[in-house]
């Protein structure tokens, strides 16, 4: 029986997939205060040829030849089938997993971050600016920057850059520079500081810090990079469920039954799943499941709404399940997933009801985690524990019902910087948190003031 299945180089798929292309209900544009935001108005903060990858509604675009030679570092991923967790659960289920904890930054993240920094050296770009919060998007970038060769500047949440100091030594080893934000470099972070001196900073103020860095170099040679979210960053992901459908063909499996991603902003959840959703629009019975954190319950309790991707509110307004912009998640150890807001491709796939998010508590994740420790034997990042939960959920739920599924999932990183996560997991010191209704009121009367989303579906899902 085959517990890992490879693909040689020259079998890396050549092209992305785009959803954008097949979506049944249509996507809806990027809003600002005149109407759809033009493309050319992004152009101050990103390079054209990834503006226009964001734009495009062709199903495949080309992965160019230089991008593919870097990713060879590591890709094709493995796909491996998770036989000691079945034995373990003393399931009928097939467990598989793309493990994307093997690329030089431990995460999916490099699969779009050198992408992205390839298209802004074709461009000119002379600079990258980007935030991070736990610090893995801003490794990520750190790297694919270092190997293509253009300088970046990462602002790091303050409060992770004083309690994660090896993630910013990564950085440093790839010569990335890593700035704790709220920072005396911009004007929003002098602002910060002047008003509150002792923050602990946010993702909402470092993105604020890096998109102001980027729009105000006169030479228009400093660019802004973003980790998730966005349909660019989604389509450079889904390389990862295109190697998984051939790993599986491979594997003498013609499809899944059921495909699992953790979701933050939407793109390690999308990169495995998008494929499989095409599939899925032409007739193939597979149930499709992101997770998220019952503390940030963005698809399954927010609202399906127009809203700001930053908490100053300066990007354009993008229609997604949304929990409100000034919302401040708990501080659950899941840092890649309190994000407010996500993918509007991934939101407009739920509100077709292609994809059903589930929402699980921390720790049954933990819980989840060290079980697959025990006997997959790898440590995983929490945010990928909530992946790895579901899989347990439905493995057990296969049992039940004695049915031979096939379960694909996404693994989506590794551990080994979140060991203090653990360490109070098994201290005793975390809890389970449900968002209490009121935060989600609040969010219904700070999207009143803005423009309502339309929620357009065929109702054949
Ligand atoms: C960043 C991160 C996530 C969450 O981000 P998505 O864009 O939702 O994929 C999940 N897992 C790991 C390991 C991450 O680093």
């Amino acid at each position: 029986m085959a517990v890992k299945i490879f693909l040689n180089e020259d079998e890396m798929p050549r092209q992305w997939y785009n959803l954008a292309a097949d979506l049944p209900s249509p996507m809806q544009p990027p809003m600002g205060p005149d109407g759809p935001v033009p493309p050319e108005a992004w152009g101050s903060i990103f390079p054209m040829n990834l503006v226009e990858q964001e734009y495009s509604t062709e199903r495949w675009i080309d992965i160019p030849e230089e991008i593919l030679e870097i990713l060879y570092r590591w890709r094709p991923a493995p796909l491996k089938r998770a036989v000691y967790l079945e034995k373990m659960l003393d399931t009928p289920a097939k467990i598989y997993y793309k493990d994307e904890s093997v690329s030089p930054a431990g995460s999916h993240k490099p699969n779009t971050a050198v992408a992205q920094v390839w298209y802004n050296k074709q461009a000119g770009t002379k600079m990258i600016t980007t935030e991070t919060g736990a610090g893995q998007w801003g490794s990520a970038l750190s790297f694919a920057c270092s190997i293509i060769g253009i300088p970046c500047k990462v602002f790091m949440v303050r409060i992770s850059f004083d309690q994660k100091p090896f993630r910013k030594t990564m950085m440093q080893t790839w010569g990335g520079k890593c700035i704790a934000s709220p920072s005396m470099e911009t004007n929003a972070g002098r602002g910060f500081l002047e008003k509150y001196p002792d923050t602990p900073g946010s993702l909402g103020m470092a993105i604020s810090e890096a998109v102001e860095a980027a729009a105000s170099d006169p030479s228009g040679t400093t660019k802004y990079s973003l980790g998730s979210v966005l349909n660019h960053v989604l389509l450079h992901q889904t390389i990862i469920g295109l190697e998984a459908k051939k790993q599986l063909a491979k594997a003498g499996i013609r499809k899944p039954d059921i495909v699992i991603g953790c979701a933050g902003g939407g793109s390690n959840f999308a990169g495995l799943a998008f494929p499989f959703i095409q599939d899925k629009i032409n007739g193939d019975d597979i149930t499709i499941i992101p997770v998220e954190p019952t503390s940030c319950p963005t698809l399954t309790r927010g609202l399906f709404s127009y809203d700001f991707g930053d908490t100053a509110c300066t990007t354009p307004l993008l229609a997604m399940h949304t929990l409100g912009h000034s919302f401040v998640p708990a501080p659950i150890h899941a840092g890649g997933l309190r994000y407010h807001g996500m993918a509007p491709l991934v939101s407009q796939t739920v509100v077709e009801g292609l994809a059903e998010p589930v929402a699980v508590p921390q720790l049954e994740c933990y819980e989840a985690a060290v079980k697959w420790a025990r006997s997959e034997g790898t440590i995983i990042a929490p945010e990928t524990s909530h992946a790895v939960a579901v899989t347990i959920r439905e493995a057990l739920k296969a049992k039940e019902e004695g049915k031979e599924k096939v379960i694909l999932f996404n693994l989506s990183g590794h551990g080994h910087m979140d060991l203090l996560g653990y360490a109070k997991y098994f201290d005793g010191e975390l809890k389970d948190y449900a968002l209490p209704q009121e935060e989600i009121e609040k969010a219904e009367s700070e999207l009143a003031g803005l423009p309502p989303a339309a929620i357009s579906k065929t109702g054949k899902w």
